[in-house]
């Protein structure tokens, strides 16, 4: 057997799976209880690997990847009694005595597959759903985020059940060697060109996938906002991470008037989030690569840069930027930018905003600085995004009653919460029908009545 053939070990979790050993609620609750033991236990191990992937700072940290899985997990077990309870209802009246039930029944051997700028937490969300919902998990971290996946692949094994769980580090060839394998769910976070190869591999096998893809998400504000709590609150979100946020963000469509108000307020944001200069600040991330800081600095030559702009490759360091008079043939205008560089353009109408945003793929997450409601509700009820926030930005994640996930070119599938524990589960509709009464109108042959269709025909359309 070759490094690169996993049948073995997917064979292993199958039949562990098919034991039944992951079903029961004792199993899941004891598994999510372990997962934040291993959180707690190895958080510095965590917040170091961060620091030295992405610079990243322990409050940030916490937000996005080491307190935010533990509490993930901890919502899970807070719940999951209720989650696991079939849904019960009444049997139409023909198949009466009678109920009907929802259940909620494990998929089986699941792959998540993650992308680096939150690596824990695109490891371990899924995870947590997927012992929600009672399956065994093969984990595949980034290997971009070479110091995260490493902790994932130690501690995932010290405190989750070995037969269930697996962490295959790697890249293009692992990933690719494992999508052979046939799966029962394939979970993948990344870029939607990786999330098309996914989708192809598990098309062979009918695999159901959920793709949690990025995008360009467009931010608009509009004449009526509140534009210094608008300005502060995009710094914080196109600049948290080194900008290496799916939901960040992306460019702002501003009304004119509002415009040099709005740039003054991200100016000084930024000089009160970072300093006079960001790169001496300890709460400033920088750029996962050389790749990424080359890409990135290429876009500080579209447009005019009125904040930040400055850069140093060594360090891989790019400085909280804004960007105005671009051209929409840019590139920072048709390359998702994921990086703290932040283009402002004009709009003049809500048509123009719905026009722009129905003109391109559509988008992880779309925001809407407006005190006016009807400008508000006009732009939600025209556009499609995969969610979306009204005066703020990019906080859908951290609210796990919300349902988190793209729609058409930025994903398919919703997780966190009970959504995580539906994606990973199957709904499986269950008819209970007594032998205590059998009508025989029902049956053939048909003379006086039109059988089982008569007898429901209060239920057709
Ligand atoms: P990516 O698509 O390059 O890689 C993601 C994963 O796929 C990695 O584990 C990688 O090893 C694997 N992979 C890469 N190339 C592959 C190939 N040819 N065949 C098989 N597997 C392959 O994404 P990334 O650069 O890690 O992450 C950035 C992207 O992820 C951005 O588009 C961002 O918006 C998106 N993202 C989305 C979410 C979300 O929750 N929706 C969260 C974070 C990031």
């Amino acid at each position: 057997m070759s490094d690169l053939d996993f049948s073995s070990l997917i064979a292993a979790q199958r039949a562990y799976y098919l034991t039944g050993a992951t079903r029961s609620v004792h199993w899941r609750k004891a598994q999510l209880h372990a997962l934040v033991t291993m959180v707690t236990e190895n958080s510095e191990a965590m917040y170091d690997a961060l620091w030295k992937d992405l610079r990243r700072n322990r409050y940030d940290a916490d937000l996005m990847d080491v307190a935010y899985s533990a509490k993930e997990a901890l919502h899970a077990l807070r719940h999951i009694d209720a989650w696991m309870k079939p849904e019960r209802a009444a049997a139409p009246v023909v198949m009466e005595p009678g109920y009907t039930e929802v259940r909620r029944d494990p998929l089986g051997v699941t792959l998540i597959i993650g992308a680096w700028n939150e690596p824990f937490m695109l490891t371990l969300a899924p995870l947590v759903a997927a012992i929600a919902g009672g399956n065994t998990a093969v984990i595949k971290p980034s290997e971009v985020a070479a110091a995260c996946s490493a902790v994932v692949a130690d501690m995932i094994p010290r405190y989750l059940d070995p037969q269930a769980f697996a962490v295959v580090e790697g890249a293009v060839p692992e990933t690719t060697a494992l999508l052979e394998q046939k799966w029962d769910m394939i979970f993948f976070t990344g870029g939607p060109a990786v999330g098309k190869i996914i989708h192809q591999a598990a098309a062979k096998q009918l695999t159901p996938v959920v793709l949690e893809l990025g995008g360009k998400n467009p931010t608009i504000v509009h004449s009526s906002a509140d534009i210094r709590t608008a300005a502060r609150r995009i710094a914080y979100m196109r600049y948290i991470n080194a900008g290496h946020i799916c939901t960040a963000p992306d460019h702002v469509l501003i009304w004119p008037e509002v415009k040099d108000e709005f740039l003054g307020h991200v100016k000084e944001a930024i000089r009160e989030f970072y300093g006079e200069d960001p790169q001496t600040s300890p709460d400033f991330g920088r750029v996962i690569n050389e790749r990424t800081f080359d890409r990135l600095a290429g876009y500080l030559t579209n447009g005019t840069i009125v904040a930040g702009g400055q850069t140093d490759r060594a360090e891989r360091y790019v400085a909280p930027t804004v960007l105005v008079d671009v051209s929409v043939d840019d590139p920072v205008m048709k390359e998702e930018i994921f990086g703290p560089i932040l283009p402002v353009v004009e709009v003049t109408s809500v048509d123009e905003v719905i026009d722009w945003v129905n003109g391109r793929p559509e988008p992880l997450g779309l925001y809407v600085f407006s005190e006016d409601h009807h400008v508000t509700e006009r732009i939600l009820d025209a556009t499609e995004s995969g969610d979306a926030v009204v005066n703020d930005c990019a906080l859908q994640p951290l609210i796990p009653e919300l349902p988190f996930g793209g729609v058409g070119n930025s994903g398919m599938g919703k997780y966190h919460g009970r959504f995580g524990f539906e994606a990973f589960t199957n709904a499986r509709g269950v008819l209970h029908h007594s032998t205590s009464v059998d009508p025989r109108i029902k049956y053939p042959p048909y003379g006086t009545h039109k059988g089982l269709h008569d007898a429901i025909g209060h239920l057709a359309p």
